[in-house]
């Protein structure tokens, strides 16, 4: 049996590439420097694989920062707007010319934009968007691939196995930049290209190539059907030779399985973890020639494999196909795992025992071959680990189960409908029309960053570093009400990150040292890990929020992170539905709700940006998705009186296809990024007739650039022509804690005159 990898985390057990990047951005190392310990990592990661005994080790999953920018360098994919970075700087060309696509070029009189970012299917890792055009050529552009199969074969024994996004994922991951064709047609002019990189990978020595495919797994229109089978023919056709392993992951072949199983390849990759249900089907249909790699050890997450569920599933494809038939992998690239948990020593070594990062699971595939050759030890070891999570008291609380259990729906439900509280509420706040507010955080600057490392390191005391945070908290209070806010916001600068600071607070949460795992470029994410049955053992924010209402007589709005977005972000416990781990932390949020209620806060903001990333990669699964996530939202806005009024906020997100669901989520006021769409984002809302209050952003929060009052204005406008005026709010897009104040303060105060003006404009109009 075959042990194979799909792909190793990049970034280096240290960020070394990071690192490395950002220094070579800043212009402060040569591209020697960088190449040096991009090579090295590479190096290292082959031996490490290679030490665990797996037999087909990728190559070219390296990436200097996105595999998929790379392979529009393969396949020669250059917007037209990059050719004078190109021809400018012709000895460092390929690598400054791909870091102008990702990052974007202002150097030497020259000013390109960076491409389009999005992220990889329900991950948390983003790409870099292909662009096309009608009259798309494709070239070989790139020697990226070849040179790290050479470079792999030096220092491995086995032959590496190259790793390309298969042709019918790239142009679907792409978008075309003019309206007047289909991306898919250009399957044809595209196909011809992998034909050679094929066959020179084969001429250098190539045997395996690793092909990704992952939207297999996905919903196909027929024409897309048609494209996978014309690529793969003609590549079959015209690559005699080489062996290709068909991969797929994140979801099941439904629906494409006779598609997938009879495209002329050798191999088959199936995501087990995500969707074990396609096994029995895979197998019954699957052709003799074909091979299969099972994906048992979860590629998404950091738990320890379930080696006797594992063993099933190669046991059965055994049984079916015969041992040299079946290859044992992780589900999907490691990309998504950290790199070593030997490096996390601060962990409860409990726990800790239940884990497994990159490195580990390389032994885990390694592990499960020998079990199947026999080796008893290791299950046994595997199954102690195995049950002593199933039982510990560190994860199972009895209380907290039997609570979630116990929730109605009366839980999920206001006392009153959104009507009579949006009148009660009216009567309450008094507030002018169009009120004006701020979405929460604001800029997180030097100093205030550096309150925390030191308080870390304790060169401040606790009652130091409190007595700093209070200073800014008042400072910003006496600056919004200077200005003439409406609803002011304590700025949040006690909040490292909005999911940290909850699972800091909250049980059943633990941190990492050094899990970090690749957003996007040099950009890593630690996110927390959820082990254990969740709850709140005190509040959270409600000493912050009292305090900040202390200071002002205007409202204070409280603000949460939701428990979607707390899921959402982080590595979730992977022994109970993800549905039941969100109902135990919106309960968390509700008590938190309630607390802030009681101490007097009247306005509570529950953040929800990460709703719309959780939607499944089907369609048919969208719906029991959605019914769980609004149904925890609202279990954590409904503990609270009618005079309580409850905020959410989204960022940008395609709101058109789940509108009725964010309707349903029954805030009384929802704020969200639109001002880059010029308010088309706000279509949807308006089609629907949506109900409640609503905060179109009216100022990007991306860009330093500070809009004129004008520009608000009109935004504001717009809205008005949609929407009732009455329902609508002024904010900016989202959270300004990666501004500046200078920009914050020139923009909000311009803000708030747009806000006064509008105003102004209603009372002429009612007295004419
Ligand atoms: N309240 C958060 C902030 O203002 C919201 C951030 C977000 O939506 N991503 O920073
Ligand atoms: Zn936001």
């Amino acid at each position: 049996m075959l042990k194979n990898n799909l792909g190793y985390p990049r970034v280096g057990a240290h960020r070394e590439l990071k690192k490395a990047s950002e220094q070579y951005w800043a212009g402060k190392t040569t591209r020697d420097e960088l190449f040096a310990v991009a090579r090295n990592l590479r190096i290292g990661n082959w031996q490490t694989q290679s030490a665990a005994g797996i037999d087909l080790i990728p190559c070219n999953d390296f990436s200097f920062y996105d595999q998929v920018l790379d392979m529009s360098l393969l396949l020669g994919v250059i917007p037209e707007r990059y050719t004078p970075v190109l021809t400018q700087n012709k000895a460092n060309n390929e690598i400054d010319l791909y870091f102008a696509m990702a990052r974007g070029y202002q150097k030497d009189g020259l000013d390109v934009t960076a491409m389009e970012m999005t992220k990889w299917f329900d991950t948390n890792y983003h790409y870099i968007v292909p662009e096309f055009v009608q009259n798309q050529q494709f070239k070989l552009f790139s020697e990226k691939v070849f040179e790290e199969f050479n470079l792999a074969k030096q220092h491995i024994n086995a032959t590496p196995k190259p790793v390309l996004i298969g042709p019918v994922s790239y142009l679907l991951l792409g978008k075309e930049k003019q309206a007047s064709f289909n991306k898919i047609d250009l399957i044809k002019k595209l196909v011809p290209v992998y034909i050679e990189v094929l066959n020179r990978l084969k001429n250098y020595g190539a045997e395996w190539v690793q092909i990704d495919e992952p939207f297999l797994a996905l919903d196909l229109t027929q024409q897309e059907k048609e494209a996978y089978v014309y690529a793969y023919k003609e590549i079959s056709k015209n690559c005699p030779g080489i062996k290709l392993l068909l991969t797929t992951y994140f979801e099941s072949l439904q629906g494409n399985t006779q598609l997938a199983v009879n495209l002329p390849v050798s191999a088959l990759h199936i995501d087990l973890v995500r969707a074990p249900q396609q096994l029995d089907e895979v197998l019954e249909l699957l052709p003799t020639g074909l091979r299969l790699s099972l994906g048992v050890v979860d590629g998404r997450n950091i738990w320890k494999n379930d080696y006797i569920k594992s063993i099933s599933h190669l046991k059965k494809a055994i049984a079916a196909l015969g041992e040299d038939r079946v290859m044992v992998a992780p589900s999907c690239s490691l990309l998504h795992t950290p790199f070593d948990l030997d490096l996390e020593t601060g962990i409860n070594p409990e726990i800790r025992n239940w884990m497994a990062f990159a490195k580990q699971k390389l032994n885990e595939v390694n592990e499960l071959a020998q079990i199947i050759n026999g080796d008893n030890a290791l299950l046994q070891a595997n199954l102690q680990a195995i049950s002593s999570r199933n039982l510990s008291k560190l994860i199972h609380k009895q209380q907290i189960k039997q609570r979630a259990a116990a929730i109605t729906d009366a839980d999920a439900q206001r006392a009153s409908a959104f009507g009579t509280r949006q009148k009660i509420q009216q009567q309450r706040f008094q507030l002018p029309m169009y009120p004006t507010t701020t979405i929460g955080s604001f800029p997180q600057t030097d100093d205030i960053r550096s309150l925390r490392a030191r308080l870390k390191k304790g060169e401040l005391s606790p009652a130091q570093y409190d007595e700093q945070i209070e200073k800014a908290t008042i400072d910003a209070i006496r600056w919004q009400e200077e200005i003439g806010l409406d609803v002011l916001v304590h700025g949040e600068f006690e909040r490292n990150d909005m999911v940290e600071y909850f699972g800091e607070r909250l049980d059943g949460f633990l941190f990492t040292k050094n899990g970090w795992v690749q957003s996007y470029g040099s950009r890593c994410v630690k996110p927390p890990v959820i082990y254990g049955d969740v709850s709140r053992p005190a509040d959270m924010t409600v000493r912050w929020s009292a305090f900040a209402q202390a200071n002002t007589d205007k409202l204070m709005k409280g603000m949460l992170t939701g428990p979607v977005t707390i899921l959402q972000w982080s590595f979730v416990r992977d022994d109970q539905p993800r549905s039941e781990t969100t109902y135990q932390i919106a309960l968390a949020i509700r008590d938190e709700v309630v607390a802030l209620e009681q101490a007097g806060i009247k306005v509570i903001q529950i953040d929800e940006p990460a709703i719309r990333e959780g939607l499944p990669l089907r369609k048919k699964d969208w719906q029991a998705y959605l019914n769980w996530a609004v149904r925890a939202f609202r279990i954590s806005a409904s503990g609270v009186r009618d005079e309580t009024q409850i905020h959410t906020h989204m960022c940008y997100s395609e709101f058109n296809d789940i509108i009725g669901n964010i309707a349903d989520m029954d805030a009384d006021v929802i704020t969200i990024e639109t001002s880059r769409s010029q308010m088309e984002l706000l279509a949807a809302f308006a089609d629907f007739k949506y109900p409640n209050e609503i905060g179109p952003g009216v100022y990007d929060i991306h860009s330093p650039r500070v809009p004129t009052v004008d520009e608000m204005v009109s935004l504001i406008e717009k809205a008005a022509i949609l929407l009732p005026a009455g329902n609508l709010w002024v904010n900016p897009d989202c959270g300004l804690k990666t501004r500046k104040w200078p920009e914050t303060r020139t923009a909000l105060i311009n803000m708030v005159s747009a806000a006064k003006q509008l105003r102004q404009l209603v009372v002429e109009t009612t007295v004419s």
